[in-house]
């Protein structure tokens, strides 16, 4: 008992260790040599049901990068199944693995049955490094994978979509019109997200500038699009309405924000904001930020009908729901002279403070 006692207390210890660790509910992993599959689920709240949260594929360079991820990136999908207003708490799992290397059927079968061995209480659906393919093989071997239903098609259109919705809001507060034609949207990043945004956008003649990490895809959806494109390093920097960073986190930063020539920033990417402070940054220099969890949550609203009643219809009405849920954290914002992302958590945390049945 002394033993038993001992070890959780240094388990205990060892999980303060993570500057991300967070009261997360479960932090569990697996190593099986036979398949070749080594990973790490956390939970890291499920208060609200279930928690849900892709998986991601990387070769990190070690057991705490790896875990530092997991633990941070669990903690946002429960903010953002809260921000969401879906019945899911906040979960994601990471294989330690060269995607291009190591991913094999019996990984992948591996990784199934060790969701299964958690018997619901995490769901998982895609990341960097695996693909719709990827959580079929999966779903072989458990029931709580998500995202492959085929009229449902893929769950990025609707992530942009929410993204689209939040974008009108914005222009509603700061110009006093959602109507977006005629403005001009410097787009980071047009993969799988930021490409179908483009393409929203231009349909409602939004004068659009691009850029990509990869300049060959930059020009094929500019020239697709009828649309401007940047080098990558200068698109924050470009004269523009709206910025909408669809590439990576931590955008927003103390370096580039005083830069930025957009009075509104919107987009998909997760993490965008590089330190908590730049929330309070982007306000003294009266940028209209929408949180990035809030803007990007219509891809896991798309997972969740998924997983109960598919219906196109009910998907859109929950999506165009996150702009009023913005318009909401914006008016707070502003009487209470807080930046958003403060405001938002804060609406999020007595949501999944909140016990289950009066969620
Ligand atoms: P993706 O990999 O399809 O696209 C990202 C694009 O950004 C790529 O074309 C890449 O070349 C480009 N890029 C990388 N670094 C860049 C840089 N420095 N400057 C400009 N472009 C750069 O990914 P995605 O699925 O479109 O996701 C984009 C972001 O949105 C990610 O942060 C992701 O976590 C987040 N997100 C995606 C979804 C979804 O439904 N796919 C949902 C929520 C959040």
């Amino acid at each position: 008992m002394r033993y038993l006692q001992g070890n959780q207390q240094d388990d205990h210890a060892m999980h303060h260790h993570y500057p991300d660790f967070d009261d997360h509910a479960l932090i569990t992993s697996r190593y099986d040599a036979h398949s070749g599959l080594s990973a790490l689920i956390a939970i890291h709240n499920d208060t609200r049901g279930p928690a849900i949260g892709g998986c991601r594929i990387i070769d990190y360079q070690s057991f705490d990068s790896a875990m530092t991820d997991v633990l941070r990136l669990s903690r946002g999908m429960t903010y953002k199944t809260a921000i969401a207003g879906i019945p899911y708490g906040g979960g994601k799992a990471v294989i330690i693995a060269d995607p291009a290397r190591d991913k094999t059927t019996g990984l992948l079968e591996a990784f199934g049955d060790f969701v299964e061995s958690l018997g619901g209480r995490y769901i998982t659906s895609f990341d960097s490094g695996t693909t719709l393919a990827d959580i079929e093989t999966i779903a072989t071997r458990t029931s709580f994978a998500a995202g492959t239903l085929a009229e449902a098609g893929n769950a990025s259109g609707t992530t942009a979509q929410g993204i689209y919705h939040c974008m009108r809001a914005a222009a509603d507060i700061v110009h006093g019109s959602p109507d977006l034609s005629g403005m001009t949207v410097a787009v980071q990043g047009v993969g799988n997200v930021g490409a179908r945004l483009a393409d929203r956008l231009a349909r409602d003649g939004v004068l659009l500038i691009v850029a990509d990490a990869n300049e060959a895809r930059a020009r094929e959806v500019a020239d697709s699009l009828g649309a401007k494109w940047v080098a990558a390093d200068r698109i924050d920097r470009t004269t523009a309405h709206i910025f909408a960073p669809c590439a990576l986190g931590a955008v927003l930063s103390t370096k580039t924000i005083p830069d930025l020539s957009a009075q509104i920033v919107v987009g998909g990417a997760n993490n965008q904001l590089a330190t908590p402070d730049c929330d309070e940054l982007l306000r003294r220099h009266g940028i209209l930020y929408c949180p990035d969890y809030l803007a990007n949550a219509g891809g896991i609203i798309d997972l969740h009908y998924q997983r109960s009643a598919w219906n196109a219809e009910a998907v859109e009405t929950h999506v165009a729901s996150l702009a009023d849920t913005f318009v909401d954290v914006a008016e707070r914002a502003c009487a209470q002279g807080r930046g958003t992302a403060a405001v938002a958590d804060e609406i999020a945390q007595e949501r999944f403070a909140r016990p289950r049945t009066s969620a």
